[in-house]
């Protein structure tokens, strides 16, 4: 084997060590994607919950279908459930914009909880109807009918409650 044989194994070595490095360097990169896209999930969902423990009687709206009171009837408690339900809308629309960096079965748990929140809410419901140019992730994953629980979930199944 001549010099510039040695040369070239030599940089077939080192291109062979650099893709392995940047095959390392990206796996690692995506998990570390993946946990910061779930911590972040992670921590906008227990911002809502902190809404209802400092207001526990706007929980009925969004966990148990109770209709909000109207304005007329009871304006602060009107524009607390349309305010804690466009704050709901905001942070379901940031979790599932993250979908890509979720694995599978945490990107079908999300997507569960999107569902059950909408099927709990029907100010949430009304509200994304009023709104849906504002939500375009939640509107394709509307429009992509995939539901682990269509029976319970037909605001996005489109299916028939049993
Ligand atoms: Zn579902």
């Amino acid at each position: 084997m001549g010099f510039s044989d040695w040369i070239s194994a030599g940089s077939v070595i080192i291109a062979s060590v650099a893709l392995v490095v940047s095959g390392v360097t990206l796996i690692y990169t995506r998990r570390q994607l993946r946990f910061a896209a779930n911590d972040s999930a992670t921590d906008l969902v227990l911002q809502m919950g902190q809404v209802f423990l400092e207001y526990p009687l706007v929980r009925p709206y969004v966990y148990q279908n109770a209709q909000p009171p109207t304005e007329e009837t009871n304006p602060e408690m009107h524009h607390r459930v349309e305010a804690t339900g466009m704050f709901c809308l905001d942070v379901l629309e940031c979790v599932w914009h993250r979908r890509e960096h979720y694995r599978r079965e945490d990107r079908a748990s999300w997507r569960e909880l999107i569902h059950d929140i909408f099927a709990g809410s029907p100010a949430v419901r009304a509200l994304y109807v009023e709104n849906q140019e504002w939500y375009p992730m939640l509107r394709r994953l509307r429009e992509s009918r995939v539901c682990s629980h269509p029976s319970d979930h037909t605001f996005f199944s489109g299916g028939t409650p049993d």
